[in-house]
């Protein structure tokens, strides 16, 4: 069979078993590293399209409604506090394995942006637990931070 054979059953497919070694480096690109760098030094920065009326947070570099470039005058930073919008309580890792201890995630809009972070939430239960939650950012200690979106150890009710 030819690689230009066609198949009429898949049981005619070949099967090889292997591995291929792949690496690859991610970029989290102009407006992703300038947020990044924030988280290290404590502060949210967003990227506001005044056209569509929406400020976004991670920040972007291009507005994704209406294309438009937002430029040195979209940048701004937020407020710590938000609102919980949504939230689930977790309880496998993410192979699928049980958690010694269910942890809570949510999703927190800022004061002051429109989009979202997922993020982990400490503090909230199955009685505080409700949409509309005021709830703060909470950063690690700045030695430890690193420019990642964990430098935010978890949001918890304000
Ligand atoms: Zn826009």
């Amino acid at each position: 069979m030819s690689i230009l054979h066609s198949l009429e059953h898949p049981v005619e497919a070949g099967v090889w078993r292997g591995s291929i070694p792949l690496e690859h480096r991610y970029t989290a690109g102009v407006a992703g590293e300038r947020f990044l760098r924030g988280l290290k030094e404590g502060k949210v920065y967003a990227t506001r399209c005044a056209r569509c009326n929406y400020t976004y947070v991670p920040a972007r570099l291009y507005c994704e409604r209406c294309l438009s470039h937002l430029g040195e005058e979209a940048w701004l930073e937020v407020g710590l506090e938000g609102e919980l919008l949504s939230f689930t309580q977790v309880h496998l890792d993410p192979s699928g394995h049980p958690l010694a201890t269910p942890r809570w995630v949510g999703l927190v809009r800022l004061r002051g942006a429109s989009g979202v972070l997922m993020h982990n939430l400490e503090g909230v239960t199955q009685e505080n637990a409700r949409v509309g939650l005021a709830v703060k950012a909470v950063f690690r200690p700045a030695k430890e931070r690193s420019g990642s979106i964990n430098d935010i150890r978890h949001f918890a009710p304000v």
